[in-house]
């Protein structure tokens, strides 16, 4: 068996010195501030078609700075359904 050809192995490692996927200018910097969104927890008796008659709960982010963001964010988790704590299917409102 030969590989037709000495080095031909050792291609992989002579290209490690190249800077490939670091981007320079683009810092991976994507680290949270210790700073979470506030999630405003609304509960609602409903029906889960598991476990019956459940407290159903739906996370509904606060307010916060960008108010236009948060409107439509609120918006959009206000139209989500209420799910079942145990299974968290969506559950029928009471
Ligand atoms: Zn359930």
């Amino acid at each position: 068996m030969y590989d037709g050809g000495q080095g031909a192995g050792q291609l992989p490692e002579s290209l490690d010195w190249l800077p490939l996927g670091r981007q320079p200018g683009q810092p991976r910097t994507h680290r949270h501030r210790g700073k979470t969104m506030a999630k405003e927890v609304q509960t609602q008796a409903g029906r889960c078609s598991t476990h019956g008659t459940v407290q159903a709960t739906r996370e509904v982010p606060e307010t916060g700075f960008p108010f236009a963001v948060y409107a439509i964010w609120r918006a959009a988790a206000q139209r989500r359904p209420f799910l079942c704590p145990e299974c968290g299917a969506a559950v029928q409102a009471d």
